[in-house]
Order: structure tokens, then C-alpha cells, then sequence
């Protein structure tokens, strides 16, 4: 996400490679299941230098998630049903679920996210842990009959009410003409092959989920007069029945989901790759939706040609009233306010933390500074030099931070000039071909930071920036 900040730093256009990735054409059709699932076609190949191996495949035993969602007539209630099939990737004997809305301040804002219901053949009981966050809790926890050993399969269903409050520019919230919900239903906090993700939520403003991908059905029931952008490959919404309508949509691999409801006026555009692009916006939004499509399209493509193929086939983007700031989640971006910097940075955080994950509690800068960073395809720089200077760690995780400040400044501000500053150390061409290495051979995990390091082995004058700038430990280092 970006709070209303202005640029952090960017890299002159001429520092862009010629030959890298000059076409992102969609040739999913040819690709290998493991690409079709993943929905779009393979990197440009001819990666400057290195060799990569194509883009990383799902894990084909990733959950499959189905999200039942009914907007209430109020427009400030939403009621739903969550399905999960789950194949354990190392015994357990829990579910445990991320209660999101319930974040520190979410109950003064009037948002609350309860469990209504559980269901499910092995479970046993569940209930709420606190996780620092506001009643009834942060996290919930699905207890089950037996141990699911590695490889074996349970499902559960999961009653629950969102209330969405109006005190701010959240992940969930309403205002004239539109609502909107994202990580609106509880959210799976697994890590592959770590285990649950129970990190604490914190007072600043920041994510601080870890969620795997998993195939992902969307439903959404509205007011006929709304129209919904959300996650996914949307289809046609259904007739008019009762004066509502429902919307549905797909999407292989998201690892959450964002739905925004609204009195829309949208526009749809095809990149020259073949991502379907659709944006909405409120009467009197004062951008005119083409226009906010005309924006997305650009920074898709020069994205794309920096770091690989859009890992997804659509991406929707829902204006909502002007707030300052955005919030990504896969394949849709609730954007507050027409900015194009701050969709850039949402848009490259289709890559970094849509496809390439991250714990975001563990290690924000795995999306937050390369989100910045990528912003330089876009924007002239700031001063890379004093950015560098600030003091902390760029790879601090989110308990270390006392202030929302001093986060975005060490995280983002430091950990972009940290990047840039790594790439002019090892040679522009050099370090694209690695991040895109990086990316690919992460794609759909959650990465972490020995990841970097190892796509990142050959460039030393890299690597010793990103440990000076405490991004990197000197034991993440391979070797
Ligand atoms: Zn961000």
C-alpha cells in the first residue's frame, strides 16, 4: 500500500535495457498446465543476462478458496460463506485464519469481522486468539479431530459477518455511492513448509498478513443498481432478481481478494499482452474512467518490461473517494484518489506480493521497497543518496517500527534507494536479469529474503549495498 506520500525515488528512462523484454504477447495457449493455471503466458525470454528457468508454477496442492459474499441492502453489512480445501503441507492439527478488519482501530472505525458458523467433518471446535488486534480477535483458529499429515485434505466452511465502517480509508469501508472489502472474509495464514502465520497486528499502518495463493471462486451478491469490480476474471453479472444481482468471478491463484461495490462508471481496455484492464469510477470522481484505464495500461506496460509478464489475466481498479493512497491486492487495486504515481506502485505490486509473496509482518520490504523501487520505471528519482543515509534497517519487520513514519521512510523510502543504488552497483543489466530471475523462480511462493540473495549471488557490488542498508543479514548471504 502507499500512504499520501509523493515519489520516493525513480531511475532516469535511460537507464532502461534495451532488448530486455521487449514483448509481453499472452502465449498461454502453448505453455505447459502449470503456466495455463497460473493463467497468463511465460516471461519474455531473452533475459539480458543469466539464465533463468521460466516462470515458477503454482503448487498444484494450493488450496481451493470460495467466497459467498451478499452486500445487505444497508450497504454497511456484508454476510458470507467461505469454503476451504486444504491439503496440509506438513502436519497440523489447526486451521488458523487472519481476522484482518479486526485491525488496532478497526472497532473505532466500525469495522468488525465475527464468525458466525464453522463446518466441517474433522473439525473438532475453533474459536478467536486476540492477536493484539480489536474484539473478537485478530486470528481464529479452526481446531480438528485428527492430524492431518502432509498431503492429506480437509474442508471447512466458515459463516461470517463483515461490518464495514466509514472512519477512513481502510481495507474495508464505505462512502457515498461505494463500498468496498478487502481480506473482507477470514484469511488462510499459512505458509508453506513454515506453518500458520500468527504474527501480531501492530498499531502503524501497514499489512501484516501471509497468506498462500490459492484458487480462488468469487461470488457477490448486490443491489442491481451497483456495479462490482473486484479479484479475479469477472464474468457477466446475473439478471436483476429481487432488485439485486449477482457477480461472479475466478482467479487460479490469488492469495486474498478485494471487492469494491459502487455506483461505477467503468471503462475496459486490453493491454497489447492481453490483460483486461476495467476501471470505475463515482459520479463526480473528476477522472474520467478511460482515462484512469489509458494510466493502468502504461504502467502495466512498463512494468512488464522491466519484470516479466503481468501475472494476471484481468486487473480491476475501483476509484474511491480521494483519501490519499492505495491498496493492492491480486489482480485489483482500491485506489483513494486519482494519482498515477501511487497507481504505479500498486500496479508493481502485482509482482511483488500478488505473485512473488512475502510475509508482510516478517519482511515488508519484500514488496513494499521493491514496489517503490519499481517505481523508477515511471518516475524521475529522489535523492537515492540521502534516502540511503537514513537510519535502519531496511529489512526490519513490522514490530520494529514505533511510528508509521519512521516504517515508511526505512522501508520504503531507504529500501528503494537501497535497490536503485544496488542496481548501479552491479551494472543495470546484470541486476534486471537477476530481479527477474528472482521473480520467476519465486513466483507464487512466498519469498524470502535468501531468495534475493541467491538470484543476486553473482552481483557482490549488489549485495554488499543491500546488507550495508540492512536489507540483507550477512547470513542470508549464500555461500
Ligand atoms: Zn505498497
Amino acid at each position: 500500500m502507499t500512504a499520501r506520500r509523493r515519489a520516493v525515488l525513480a531511475v532516469a528512462a535511460l537507464l532502461l535495457v534495451p532488448g530486455c523484454g521487449t514483448s509481453f504477447a499472452d502465449t498461454v495457449a502453448a505453455e505447459a498446465r502449470a503456466s495455463a493455471d497460473a493463467g497468463r503466458g511465460v516471461p519474455p525470454g531473452d533475459p539480458a543476462e543469466g539464465d533463468c528457468a521460466e516462470r515458477a508454477a503454482p503448487d498444484p496442492d494450493r488450496p481451493r478458496v470460495g467466497l459467498d459474499f451478499r452486500l445487505d441492502d444497508d450497504l454497511r453489512t456484508v454476510t458470507g460463506t467461505e469454503t476451504v480445501v486444504f491439503t496440509a503441507d506438513r502436519a497440523t492439527v489447526e486451521l488458523v485464519f487472519r481476522l484482518v478488519p479486526n485491525a488496532p482501530g478497526a472497532a473505532a472505525e466500525g469495522n468488525r469481522l465475527t464468525v458466525d458458523a464453522v463446518r466441517g467433518e474433522d473439525v473438532a471446535g475453533s474459536g478467536y486468539e486476540d492477536g493484539q488486534a480489536d474484539g473478537p480477535g485478530g486470528l481464529y483458529v479452526i481446531r480438528l479431530e485428527r492430524e492431518l499429515e502432509a498431503g492429506d485434505e480437509t474442508q471447512v466452511a466458515l459463516d461470517f459477518t463483515l461490518l464495514l465502517g466509514s472512519g477512513g480509508f481502510e481495507r474495508v469501508g464505505t462512502a457515498e455511492g461505494v463500498s468496498w472489502w478487502a481480506s473482507g472474509a477470514p484469511l488462510l495464514a499459512r505458509e508453506p513448509g513454515v506453518g500458520w502465520a500468527r504474527d501480531p497486528f501492530v498499531g502503524i499502518l501497514g499489512e501484516t498478513a501471509t497468506s498462500p495463493v490459492a484458487d480462488t471462486h468469487i461470488r457477490v451478491s448486490a443491489p442491481a443498481a451497483l456495479t462490482v469490480l473486484m479479484t479475479g476474471d469477472q464474468d457477466e453479472p446475473s439478471a436483476v432478481r429481487d432488485g439485486r444481482r449477482t457477480w461472479t468471478a475466478t482467479e487460479p491463484v490469488a492469495r486474498d481478494v478485494s471487492v469494491a461495490v459502487g455506483e461505477f462508471a467503468t471503462a475496459t481496455t486490453t493491454t497489447p499482452g492481453g490483460v483486461r484492464v476495467t476501471t470505475g469510477v463515482l459520479p463526480d470522481a473528476g477522472m474520467p474512467a478511460d482515462g484512469l484505464a489509458d494510466w493502468t495500461v502504461e504502467a502495466i506496460g512498463d512494468l512488464a518490461e522491466r519484470f516479466g509478464a503481468f501475472p494476471y489475466r484481468t486487473l480491476t481498479v475501483p476509484l474511491l473517494p480521494d483519501r490519499g493512497g492505495g491498496i493492492e491486492y491480486p489482480s485489483s487495486i482500491l485506489l483513494a484518489g486519482a494519482d498515477q504515481l501511487v497507481l504505479l506502485h500498486e500496479v508493481a505490486h502485482m509482482w511483488f506480493y500478488g505473485m512473488v509473496g512475502d510475509s508482510q509482518f516478517r519482511d515488508p520490504w519484500l514488496d513494499e521497497a521493491f514496489a517503490s523501487y519499481a517505481e523508477s520505471v515511471g518516475f524521475p528519482p529522489g535523492d537515492v543518496a540521502q534516502q540511503l543515509a537514513l537510519p535502519g534497517d531496511v529489512g526490519a519487520a513490522m514490530d520494529q517500527f514505533s511510528e508509521s513514519g519512521q516504517y515508511f521512510e526505512q522501508v520504503y523510502g531507504k529500501g528503494a534507494a537501497a535497490l536503485l543504488t544496488a542496481r548501479d552497483a552491479a551494472g543495470p543489466r546484470a541486476f534486471d536479469a537477476a530481479v527477474r530471475c528472482y521473480v520467476d523462480a519465486n513466483a507464487w511462493t512466498i519469498a524470502t529474503p535468501d531468495d534475493v540473495a541467491r538470484a543476486l549471488a553473482d552481483l557482490p557490488a549488489a549485495l554488499d549495498v543491500l546488507v550495508d542498508a540492512g536489507a540483507l543479514r550477512p547470513e542470508d548471504l549464500p555461500g
